[in-house]
């Protein structure tokens, strides 16, 4: 699939290309991968220099169990990253002072781990190397960076997109020629906007604090997921006994958490927990990220598909975010692929549109479930902590609502 362009050139465009990626994060590089696997010619335009991704930095993301398998199938679970994941052998979902849990256990669902919790950064080294330096056989990814995507213009045939190479805008801009370009540029995407996409917007007044930590006790591979009054405390298991720690709080309240030493915040999370593992100890230095959903109006526009946060920048709140990408991921590259062997236009609009259609029920589940956690568990009514109690205890005990539990905490759309 690596029919040229046929359309006049844009003056002054460098070359051409399949694919456009604008954003090298996790979401542009696992996309670029999948499409190199399948023969297109990929770029990735990323403003930042390698290993420096704000995708890429201390966090620990937990994938769900059809989402690593996934990754895998794109020869992204090499031994380093498979070393550092640790794998979920349970979830324990529970409010915070009311009676009711729900417990989902890997050995329940018929599977050797509910997911895997992994380290951003080790990711981001595994796709650095394999996009640039691929098995033999494989295509290599082209990168462009630091590059700053500047604009865009489309028209029947193709995407003309410019890009300034010293990441600052300064140098004289180079344009790139494809017919496809995919937004992977962030919830603020750039690119989205100057494709005339609206966004809607809510801010939930929280922030989550970020860090990890050693508890007392052994973690045992187990999740937990803590509704607090303040916000959802997330305690994920991590390798080397160490858990990692996500605490969402009001805007008031996460200011006076970033002020706590490291004694301050074990005690502090080691009482909004319960005590559960006994407390905790060696706090890593903490991370803070404003929390908001932003879901773009569209996932596609002219020779555009807007994919990642640039399409849904979602609440942590139930590990949602990067695994509907990477269900957004395997349902573009379908789409691509289908028709194999036809000389096929991968910008063409019935297969964009066709693509948006897939995407829109899982949208509408996942966005729908995070959304309604955050804000079904942040209110502070009294019998209505009770009630967030019955219902997490109905949950486990009907075994259909608890089945399709299991189905979401598993990644399977
Ligand atoms: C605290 C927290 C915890 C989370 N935990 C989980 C979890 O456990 N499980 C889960 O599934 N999800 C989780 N998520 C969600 C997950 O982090 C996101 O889904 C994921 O980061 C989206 O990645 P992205 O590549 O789309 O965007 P980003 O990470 O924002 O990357 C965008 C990239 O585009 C680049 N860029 C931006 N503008 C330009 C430009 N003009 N030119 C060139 N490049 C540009 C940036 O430099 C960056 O590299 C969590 C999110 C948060 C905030």
């Amino acid at each position: 699939m690596t029919q040229s362009t046929q359309s006049q050139q844009t003056p002054g465009a460098d070359h051409d290309t399949d694919v456009v990626i604008v954003g090298g994060g996790m979401v542009g590089g696992v996309l670029a991968r999948a499409l190199a696997l399948d023969g297109w010619r990929v770029e990735v335009v990323e403003q930042r220099a390698p290993q420096s991704s704000s995708s890429f930095d201390r966090r620990l993301t937990a994938v769900a169990d059809a989402g690593w398998q996934y990754m895998d199938t794109l020869g992204l679970i090499d031994q380093p990253l498979a070393a550092a994941a640790q794998g979920i052998r349970e979830v324990r979902v529970f409010d915070r002072g009311h009676f009711g849990l729900t417990r989902i256990t890997a050995r329940s669902a018929g599977v050797e781990a509910l997911g895997y919790v992994m380290p951003n950064r080790e990711l981001g080294e595994r796709l650095e190397t394999l996009l640039q330096h691929p098995p033999a056989g494989q295509a290599a990814v082209r990168y462009h960076r630091p590059a700053r995507y500047l604009s865009h213009e489309t028209d029947d045939a193709g995407v003309s997109v410019q890009i300034a190479s010293d990441g600052q805008g300064g140098a004289q801009p180079t344009w790139l020629r494809a017919r496809l370009m995919v937004a992977a540029d962030g919830a603020e995407s750039p690119v989205r906007e100057q494709a005339g996409l609206s966004v809607h917007r809510r801010e939930y007044d929280q922030v989550a604090t970020v860090a990890t930590a050693m508890p007392a006790r052994p973690h045992r591979g187990v999740a937990f997921e803590c509704f607090t009054t303040g916000g959802p405390l997330a305690v994920l298991p991590a390798t080397g006994g160490r858990v990692s720690l996500v605490w969402v709080a009001r805007g008031d309240e996460a200011e006076r958490i970033a002020r706590l030493d490291d004694t301050g915040v074990a005690q502090a999370v080691d009482t909004a927990f319960g005590h559960r593992l006994g407390g905790f100890s060696a706090i890593s230095p903490r991370a803070q990220y404003p929390l908001s959903l932003v879901t773009a109006s569209e996932a596609v526009a002219d020779r555009l598909v807007v994919l990642g946060n640039a399409a849904h920048a979602l609440h942590p709140v139930a590990g949602q975010g990067f695994n509907l990408c990477l269900r957004d991921i395997r349902d573009l590259t379908r789409v691509l692929r289908a028709d194999r062997g036809a000389r096929i236009d991968p910008g063409a609009p019935e297969r964009l549109a066709r693509y948006q259609s897939l995407r829109q029920a899982d949208y509408r589940r996942t966005i729908g479930l995070t959304d309604g956690l955050v804000r079904g568990f942040s209110l502070d009514l009294p019998l209505l902590g009770h009630l967030r109690g019955a219902t997490l205890s109905l949950f486990d005990g009907v075994a259909p609502l608890k089945n399709r539990l299991v189905r979401a905490t598993r990644g399977i759309a």
